[in-house]
């Protein structure tokens, strides 16, 4: 069978499919001690399922450029490491590596059966990934689509974990809903305790909370900014909405589009702006896709 791995910062996915079906999945703890004990853990609790494995699709949290991890953002120690490399002495199989978030979008652009999508993953920051004819849009450096860092605010100028300020994900995702409430706090009246979640705020937001309303007005506004932006260049036709931020559904979604097609340009404003079907198994499907096209094309 074949085999997607989704790597994070504390376990690693492992899903077995059969015709496109996850039809098994498990769980392993990501170990950090050492890369061996990494790469052994996870091909281990594969091979004791199966003994005829026909490849590995695996994804980290790092940009990849020439195989190599150049920056990883939670797993600091594969900096610099050909990861590809290190599981070929593991299993002589065929194995691929690929960007975590470049993952979750070829999983969502192939179970929708779409070859031109843009993906936006709402989390903790704001991630993303770019499916071109079928293909995943990596740049030089492993780096493309990184809409997270689209600059598109001069008024707050909040600091950016990349460095700079005013960067989308300053203003999106849940860094972005934290420093909008801090912002608005003192000015603006509110049902919002101090420890919040993000589904707080946008639950009162739907009440019209004027403080919650005010970070999700902004919020939404400058997604559907960047979002036009990028479609100018790349016309997806379609942009799928993932991360835990997502489950928020038609509200955020409505008010995504609302907000698009302000600033959307006529020839793209047939944009389909839809919620993710692969939730926390994504980076699973989009590893196994990759492993098995790449399989098939050598054939
Ligand atoms: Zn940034």
């Amino acid at each position: 069978m074949y085999y997607g791995v989704d790597i994070g910062g504390t376990t690693a996915k492992i899903g077995a499919f059969k015709n496109d079906k996850l039809i098994d999945s498990w769980q392993v703890e990501t170990q950090v001690e050492s890369l061996e004990k990494l790469v052994n853990n996870i091909v281990d609790s594969i091979k004791e399922k199966d003994k005829n494995i026909l490849g590995l699709g695996i994804d980290v949290p790092g940009f990849i450029k020439d195989n190599v991890i150049s920056s990883s953002a939670n797993l600091h120690f594969l900096d610099g490491v050909n990861l590809e490399e290190a599981f070929k002495k593991a299993i002589n199989v065929p194995i691929k590596v690929i960007n975590d978030a470049n993952c979750h979008a070829l999983g969502e652009a192939k179970y929708a059966k779409l070859d031109n999508i843009i993906f936006v993953a709402l989390g903790t920051g704001v991630g993303g990934g770019f499916v071109l004819n079928g293909q995943v849009l990596e740049g030089a450096n492993g780096a493309g689509m990184e809409i997270g860092h689209i600059h598109v605010d001069d008024k707050y100028n909040f600091r950016c974990g990349c460095g700079q300020v005013g960067c989308l994900e300053t203003l999106c995702g849940q860094k972005g809903v934290h420093n909008l409430v801090d912002y608005y706090r003192n000015s603006l009246a509110t049902k919002l305790e101090v420890d919040y979640t993000v589904k707080d705020v946008f639950d009162l937001a739907r009440g019209n909370d004027p403080l919650a309303y005010k970070a999700f007005e902004v919020f939404t506004d400058k997604l559907g900014l960047a979002l036009a932006n990028v479609s100018a260049l790349f016309n997806p036709g379609t942009i799928i909405i993932g991360g835990g931020i997502s489950q928020a559904g038609d509200f955020l979604i409505n008010h995504i589009k609302t907000n698009f097609l302000k600033y959307a340009t006529p020839v793209v404003r047939d944009t389909k702006i839809i919620l993710a079907s692969l939730g926390s198994n994504a980076g699973m499907y989009g590893a196994y896709y990759l492993i098995k096209d790449l399989v098939k094309e050598q054939q």
